[in-house]
């Protein structure tokens, strides 16, 4: 059952060959086993999974189901479910119950008919790319359980990649769905910005922050993402665009397919098992029809310290809401006002998001203003052009999703600059609003290594379909790691 794509599922389930309810029985025993150790989910509720089962086999024998009904799904904790521990990642959210669905979980639970397994472990306020900084401890990779699986989406990542769950929601400011699907051996899609509700989705960087899907293969990706799109009158920077089937080109042949390949992306600084993997998969590619092209995206070493000016920026508004006022932590004892702010904040958020927060205040401060936050937002229209001229010359862009594999817990975490430079693949498409896919293409020293796909502004179709025709010709994405099964 496990290996089984969601339609495979879908037909399972269609056909009664088993119901919703022991499908979520048999997810939720495999996260009983195997959760103590990986730590991927945050919070499990049996009764609640069970009962949205129930309620999926009542629709699938009235005749009323889609094709995702009944299927589970793992919901990282950064969007708000009714009634549901909604932590982000956070001492200052570890007992907050969500008072309403965000519309990626109202779309999946309530219109889709999908089943939750449980909300899923984070970075504190999606700020990471090692799962290191949840309050709720690291999340270990289930290919080599010294190593982290990426972040800051890495408890849905480790959850698929333990087949503790079929598919999972992410969230990619940065890289957080491409990358921690890149060291777990998952298919992760950062759709374009807008495409996403983000309506209930906890905000770290609103102008970057994106909801899209980690799964097993493209195929899978294209079925969630056709759940969670669409537009949304209560995200004002949700686009009002058409419906799109997100798999309707999945079988397309590539013959006569442009792929660009940034010259800055197959510079050093990245590791020689890493680049095999990826210029076999070039190979595979033009076996496949396409043909490549030297491209440049000029800015590309910006892009990090733009990033690093303007999400901060961003966090630092947003996350004033947290002051022990209107919901979540409070310090239990505190004099005046000010210092119950000041206690609670100081109390309830973390070392990284503490950091971000000073960073975002001194940038946007009086005097600096010009000099940082201007400047960075310059450099995002410069990469952002770097982007338009490209895909004059290609169709999507391709190279590594991570310079590395999956690094060690510890190895990264007392030197943030370190752990910054690991996103320098993926986190330019965020600065450019593009959409970005991550595929498995292979393993060094035994641990996967994920290929970026880029693709230009609602390209999602177009980005599936060429992750597709690879997967069924190679199969990286099949592969699970040893005693999973
Ligand atoms: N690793 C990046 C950061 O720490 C990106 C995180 C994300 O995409 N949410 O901000």
């Amino acid at each position: 059952m496990i290996e089984k794509s969601l339609k495979e599922l879908g037909q399972s389930l269609a056909s009664k060959e088993i119901s919703a309810v022991e499908l979520a029985t048999l997810y939720l025993d495999r996260i009983e086993r195997l959760n103590p150790e990986i730590n991927a989910f945050v919070t499990v509720d049996r009764q609640k999974t069970l009962a949205m089962a129930a309620e999926a086999d009542a629709r699938l024998a009235a005749g009323t189901a889609g094709p995702l009904t009944g299927i589970p799904v793992a919901q990282k904790d950064i969007f708000c479910a009714e009634g549901w521990r909604t932590t982000c990642g956070s001492k200052m959210l570890a007992d907050f119950v969500a008072p309403y669905d965000a519309t990626v979980i109202d779309k999946l639970h309530r219109q889709a008919g999908m089943v939750s397994l449980g909300k899923t472990n984070m970075d504190e306020f999606a700020m990471g790319s090692s799962n290191e900084n949840s309050y709720f401890g690291a999340v270990k990779n289930p290919w080599d359980t010294s190593r982290v699986p990426g972040g800051s989406s890495g408890g849905s990542a480790a959850a698929v990649a333990a087949r503790m769950a079929p598919i999972a929601t992410g969230t990619d400011t940065g890289g957080s769905i491409r990358q921690p699907a890149g060291l777990c051996n998952l298919t992760g899609l950062k759709p374009t910005y807008g495409v996403v509700s983000r309506y209930g989705m906890i905000a770290y960087a609103s102008s970057l922050d994106q909801g899209g899907p980690m799964g097993v293969s493209a195929e899978d990706c294209a079925l969630l993402l056709n759940a969670m799109a669409g537009f949304d009158e209560r995200d004002s920077t949700s686009l009002d665009r058409p419906r799109e089937d997100y798999a309707r080109d999945l079988d397309l042949p590539l013959a006569g397919l442009k792929i660009g390949l940034p010259k800055e992306f197959f510079g050093e600084g990245c590791d020689a098992k890493v680049m095999a993997a990826v210029q076999a998969a070039i190979d595979e590619y033009r076996k496949l029809g396409a043909t490549t092209v030297e491209i440049s995206l000029p800015n590309t070493h910006l892009a990090i310290p733009a990033y690093y000016v303007i999400a901060p920026a961003e966090a630092s508004s947003n996350l004033s809401r947290y002051d022990g006022v209107r919901y979540g932590y409070r310090a239990p004892e505190y004099g005046n006002l000010d210092d119950m702010y000041m206690k609670t904040r100081a109390q309830g958020f973390g070392e990284e998001v503490k950091r971000r927060i000073l960073i975002g205040a001194y940038v946007l401060s009086h005097g600096y203003y010009d000099a940082y936050y201007l400047q960075a937002q310059r450099i995002r229209r410069l990469i952002a052009n770097d982007f338009v001229e490209a895909f004059k010359q290609c169709d999507v862009i391709l190279g590594p999703t991570s310079p590395t594999t999956a690094f060690r817990i510890s190895e990264k975490s007392a030197d943030p600059v370190q752990m910054y430079l690991s996103d320098i693949y993926t986190i330019s498409l965020n600065l450019a609003g593009l959409p970005g896919m991550s595929v498995p293409c292979g393993f060094a020293d035994g641990l996967p290594v994920g290929l970026q796909l880029i693709g230009n502004y609602f390209g999602e179709a177009r980005l599936l379909n060429v992750a597709h025709r690879y997967q069924q010709v190679t199969g990286w994405h099949r592969q699970l790691p040893a005693g999973i099964a």
